[in-house]
């Protein structure tokens, strides 16, 4: 076997054999196949596309390159969510203790944020004395008593994906279809999870800018679930805007919060309890209503211990930003638009997100939004905020921000949250 010889089979239109494929992934993982060799034959498979036979056989090979974590001593049905990513996605934060709170235990194995988007991780490290990183020990303990853990993937998991994920990167591969598809669904299985639901983003501020490309990545990674028997459906969500009012990390976090406890944004709410709906009914527990529980506030309490049990203090101020500037309407209206793209970059410009994965994060930066669609202003009315530890980014921030708030004369069409379902 030769990497020549598979990079060309793909470039060619070929279907790269099961033989093939575990050899490549392998000897990638080893070092045996370069850089530039996986760096082609990704670019190979973005043009070309893979059928559900070669996707199917890559998300095995990728799985067999690392360990496959056993959550059979937990003793409580195991469920996760993934989303694709977002900006002012911190679902996960009110939703893993929901889920917990309604009798499942979530292992929740996320990642830090990269351009546009936000990490979980990253919010949740903006709570002082937070530990993103657990042992497996620590991973399994918790879940077993907390019933829920929000922490990094450990390196023994799907090592091939790390490797690869990094150089789609850098090389303008990460959109192929049957590679996003694969990546997730590899961590997925290999952390252990019996059940898993997926949030697939749509929209400006997500990979996938139709609801065409998204339904056909649902349905790429909702096979791959069946296949390796964690059962998985999926839900298509609107990313054309921000979810929420908040964008970063510490602002994030206190959102959701308030969420936890009892309000919040209607919109980060419906989907945390759409979400929560869905994860319960592949638990076996449809009977279990998440709404209710939510209001009870014995998500909050899950909330408390999963965060004390992970080092951080639920109880400690935030980190405040020192600089924040406004940015208002100039005319009246109502809000039709607020580009989810737009504002992400924003935030990000603002020190939110990292440029490089070296890179660290502000806990404070981010970007308060005033209005949403469908809202009414005034001409004077603040529409965002933004917030930096350093006065020098806001020009930069202000320039990404530019247009992303269009205010018209009429009142804009309702956008559903939740575009479609899958599974
Ligand atoms: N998230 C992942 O984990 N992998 C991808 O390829 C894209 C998004």
């Amino acid at each position: 076997m030769d990497a020549v010889t598979v990079i060309a089979t793909k470039r060619d239109g070929g279907q790269l054999s099961d033989d093939q494929i575990d050899w490549v992934v392998d000897g990638y993982t080893r070092g045996l196949v370069a850089d530039e060799q996986m760096a082609a034959l990704a670019m190979a498979i973005l043009l070309r596309g893979m059928t559900p036979r070669e996707t199917a056989r890559w998300t095995h090979a990728m799985i067999a390159s690392g360990e496959r974590l056993d959550l059979s001593s937990v003793p409580r049905p195991t469920v996760d969510k993934h989303s694709t990513g977002g900006v002012g996605d911190k679902i996960t934060l009110p939703l893993t203790p929901l889920v917990a709170a309604c009798g499942a235990a979530v292992p929740q194995l996320s990642g830090r944020g990269l351009g546009h988007t936000g990490g979980t991780l990253d919010k949740l490290e903006s709570i002082p004395g937070f530990r993103a990183t657990l042992s497996n020990v620590e991973f399994l303990e918790q879940l077993r008593t907390v019933g829920a853990a929000i922490c990094a993937a450990g390196e023994g998991l799907a090592p091939a994906d790390r490797k690869l994920y990094a150089l789609r990167d850098v090389t303008a591969t990460v959109e192929a279809i049957p590679l996003i598809a694969s990546s997730i669904m590899s961590k997925k299985i290999a952390e252990g999870t019996g059940a898993l639901v997926l949030d697939v983003k749509v929209g400006s501020g997500a990979f996938m800018k139709s609801v065409e490309s998204a339904r056909e990545l649902a349905e790429a990674m909702v096979e791959l679930g069946a296949a390796h028997g964690v059962a998985t459906s999926a839900l298509l969500t609107d990313m054309s805007t921000p979810l929420g009012l908040a964008v970063g990390n510490a602002v994030e976090v206190a959102e959701a919060v308030e969420v936890l406890a009892g309000g919040g944004p209607e919109d980060v709410v419906a989907l945390t309890v759409a979400l929560a709906r869905e994860m319960l009914t592949a638990a076996g527990l449809s009977d279990v209503d998440p709404a209710e529980v939510l209001r009870g506030g014995r998500a909050m309490d899950s909330w408390r211990a999963m965060v004390q049990a992970q080092g951080g203090d639920p109880d400690a101020s935030m980190p405040a930003a020192s600089e924040t500037e406004t940015v208002r309407a100039v005319a009246d209206g109502y809000v039709s638009t607020v580009d989810a793209y737009a504002i992400g970059v924003a935030a990000w410009r603002l020190g939110a997100g990292r440029a490089r994965k070296e890179d660290s994060v502000s806990a404070a930066a981010g970007v308060l939004l005033y209005r949403k669609p469908g809202d009414s202003v005034t001409a004077g009315d603040v529409l965002y905020e933004l917030r930096t530890d350093d006065a020098s980014r806001i020009p930069a921030a202000l320039a990404a921000a530019d247009g992303a708030v269009v205010v018209t004369h009429a009142a804009p069409a309702h956008t559903p949250l939740v575009l479609d379902r899958v599974g």
